[in-house]
């Protein structure tokens, strides 16, 4: 494994946040000065091969973007702000529970699984709500 392709790597495993090809590009480049996009993106192809990060969409908030993720033990659901664009992650014993009936039911063996919701998040929701309430209560 080269420098750059770790540098890569690194950076995909430590980032707080779902990072694009840009963005990754950017962070790889604190650490190994002299990578290129076109290591960056055989490095994603391969790290997407051996099935050690996932390739999210993120409910196209960005337009064509991909990001990029780190696969963890637990999968979760993305849940997509349409008004913030916040992504916040969500697990539940139930979402497992989908899988294992998926398996059981329908006979499929299950490699990859991506769930998103897209909506207004809770801080979203509440000031929407917030706005209507004085709105309505204005008078005409
Ligand atoms: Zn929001
Ligand atoms: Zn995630």
């Amino acid at each position: 494994m080269t420098a750059q392709r770790r540098a890569v790597i690194e950076v995909i495993q430590t980032a707080n946040e779902h990072l694009d090809a840009a963005a990754l590009l950017d962070l790889a480049r604190n650490r190994e000065p002299g990578i290129d996009r076109a290591t960056v993106y055989r490095t994603i192809e391969l790290l997407k091969r051996l099935r050690l990060i996932d390739e999210l969409d993120l409910m196209h908030l960005q337009g064509e973007k991909h990001y990029y993720e780190v696969k963890t033990r637990r999968d979760h659901v993305h849940l997509a702000c349409f008004r913030c664009g916040r992504i916040e992650e969500y697990s539940s014993p139930l979402f497992e529970q989908l899988k294992a009936e998926i398996t059981e039911q329908a006979g499929f063996e299950i490699r990859v699984t991506r769930l998103e919701v897209g909506g207004n998040c809770h801080a979203c929701a509440e000031a929407e709500k917030k706005a209507q309430r004085e709105a309505s209560a204005k008078p005409r």
